[in-house]
């Protein structure tokens, strides 16, 4: 299954931390790419320096958001506190071969709620895009722990202390801090 992601409401400035953490985990946890309202030249560019160091082909791209949402040949899926449980639509999510999943910043357009086919909630409590996104790819894709960058330049060396991190090869960081 293909399964991509569409931010809507990132404000310049004032979002680029968190949404270059929802673009984050949506690479590592994985999804294709991700798809944004605006272009935000810091998110980006660091998003896009991640994929070059980290290895895979994840991609961050603009798009006209309402042309995109509509023209999406795949199920359509809108993460929202108001939603019905993400868990009752798991099996039909999982038969999907394409799959949008829209996330918000602060207060999503009303009509993003008709031109989506299921709206569905993480639990019905208000909490953060990057949570609810992270838990929907995980209980979708289910590969989250397997995931691996064939091609990345850097790679940690899973340790039970300290940071064992290797750049083509060699040692970048010393494993005792
Ligand atoms: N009142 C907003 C709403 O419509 O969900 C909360 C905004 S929240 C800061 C930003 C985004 O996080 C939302 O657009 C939604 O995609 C996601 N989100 C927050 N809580 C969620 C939950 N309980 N279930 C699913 N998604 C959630």
């Amino acid at each position: 299954m293909e399964v991509y992601v569409l931010r809507l409401g990132h404000r310049i400035g004032r979002d680029r931390r968190i949404s270059t953490h929802v673009a984050l985990t949506a690479r590592a946890f994985g999804a294709k790419g991700i798809y944004f309202d605006c272009y935000d030249e810091k998110v980006f560019s660091s998003v896009r320096k991640v994929v070059e160091n980290w290895g895979g082909d994840f991609f961050i791209e603009a798009v006209n958001w309402k042309k995109f949402l509509k023209e999406f040949d795949g199920l359509k899926v809108h993460l929202t506190m108001y939603g019905i449980s993400l868990m009752k639509k798991i099996d039909e999510i999982k038969k999907a071969s394409k799959v949008l999943v829209v996330v918000g910043a602060e207060k999503v357009p009303g009509e993003v709620y008709h031109m989506c086919d299921l709206n569905l909630s993480v639990g019905n409590q208000p909490h953060s895009e990057v949570a609810a996104l992270a838990v929907f790819l995980e209980k979708v894709l289910e590969v989250v722990f397997d995931l691996k960058f064939e091609d990345a330049k850097i790679k940690v060396i899973p340790s039970e202390r300290g940071k064992n991190v290797v750049r083509k090869g060699e040692k970048i960081f010393d494993p005792t801090f």
